[in-house]
């Protein structure tokens, strides 16, 4: 398995080095022969190269098995004249990722304010409210007068389509619980035709129990009672908000993993920033970043029928939880180490067990 690995910017570098050592070793313990490729994106290759994403790149990445991006200061590309594009939204329109699945739990040892829970936010990844990348060509936001601004969102039928389909197999896979987040009371046509092409997909798999719940009453009902979700299908914006606080609320934002997914493609990347606050100071979570990949060598091993990727990944997520629950691990989740040696203590659990 190829994996092109792209750092990114701010606690990127820092995360992703510790990530490419826990792969390395899972790659030993279950003879993967991972090759890890690795380039410049973000700010580092805008000083290099003049573009924070080279052209060439996207072909790179099409011809491997899977990317990893770090986190990157998407906030600071603002002018793609001046080469600055936005990294994580060129490769998922580029690679067509329409699937963003980000699942969150509770660990032991790791003291839950809201109880425990386990489940998966899947969002759609392509379209939405996302103005930068929901047109064929251009941008959707525009200023009409200096003193407004209108930005257009766009719902398809097909993008619904299928991100209910990967909602409704996961699912399945599951506890077999599928939640709508929508918010048709207002947006009547758009998530109108969201929630009941979901319904539609879910009634094609009858052992489903499916609700579906208002996307402001869902942020309440998560942090009251997130022990009764299993899988949670939203549009993109919603579906990011809705994701950044499941991982929060399952001990820190760094601990959210996530991989986007198409048909062809498939890219690993933490559901947060590049953490500017905590940059360069070796404390940030590196298990955000793990677990990400780790959703990579699963999905790898599942589309090629080669059980040892799925074991490996396995492996990842059991070594992450055992160091949580000894206390290894950074101070974001209660411990007192730095992202090196958090990234470290995971590498030695898979290197202890056969
Ligand atoms: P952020 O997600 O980077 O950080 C939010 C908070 O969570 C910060 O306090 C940060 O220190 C903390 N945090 C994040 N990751 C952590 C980790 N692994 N361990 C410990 N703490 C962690 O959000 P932000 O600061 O608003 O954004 C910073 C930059 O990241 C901006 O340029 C933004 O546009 C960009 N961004 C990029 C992506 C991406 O690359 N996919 C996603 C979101 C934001």
């Amino acid at each position: 398995m190829r994996i092109v690995v792209l750092p990114g910017d701010g606690i990127g570098p820092e995360i992703t080095a510790a990530t490419t050592q826990v792969l390395r070793a899972a790659s030993e313990r279950f003879q993967l022969g991972l090759e890890l490729d690795e380039h410049a994106v973000g700010h580092a290759s805008l000083a290099q190269y003049g573009t924070t994403v080279r052209p060439e790149l996207l072909g790179i990445v099409k011809a491997a098995d899977g990317l990893i991006l770090g986190p990157t200061a998407t906030f600071d590309f603002k002018d793609e004249a001046r080469g600055e594009i936005n990294p994580s939204r060129h490769f998922r329109k580029n690679l067509d990722l329409f699937a963003n699945v980000r699942p969150a739990r509770t660990y032991p040892g790791l003291p839950s304010r809201t109880g425990d829970f386990d489940l998966v936010v899947v969002r759609e990844n392509t379209e939405g409210f996302y103005a930068d990348r929901n047109m064929e060509e251009g941008n959707a936001e525009l200023r009409v007068t200096p003193d407004v601004v209108v930005s257009l969102r766009r719902i398809t039928r097909q993008c619904c389509e299928r991100i209910a389909e990967v909602a409704c197999q996961l699912a399945m896979k599951r506890r077999k619980h599928l939640t709508i987040v929508h918010k048709a009371n207002v947006l009547r046509m758009g998530d109108g035709m969201f929630l009941e092409i979901c319904k539609a997909t879910a009634a094609r798999h009858p052992e489903l129990a499916v609700d579906e719940v208002l996307v402001d009453a869902v942020m309440a009902h998560v942090v009251r009672e997130p022990g009764r979700f299993d899988v949670l299908v939203a549009t993109n914006m919603f579906g990011d908000i809705l994701s950044d606080l499941t991982a929060e609320l399952s001990g820190s934002l760094g601990l959210g993993g996530a991989l986007n997914m198409g048909t062809h493609h498939a890219m690993a990347q933490a559901a947060h920033g590049s953490a500017p606050d905590i940059a360069g100071q070796g404390v940030a979570n590196p298990v955000s970043l793990i677990l990400s990949a780790a959703l990579l060598l699963d999905r790898h091993g599942t589309r090629t029928g080669q059980a040892r990727f799925v074991s490996a990944a396995a492996a990842i997520e059991t070594a992450v939880a055992d160091a949580i629950q000894q206390g290894q691990a950074t101070r974001d989740v209660g411990g007192s180490l730095g992202t090196a040696e958090a990234g470290a203590a995971i590498v030695a659990r898979l290197q202890s067990k056969d």
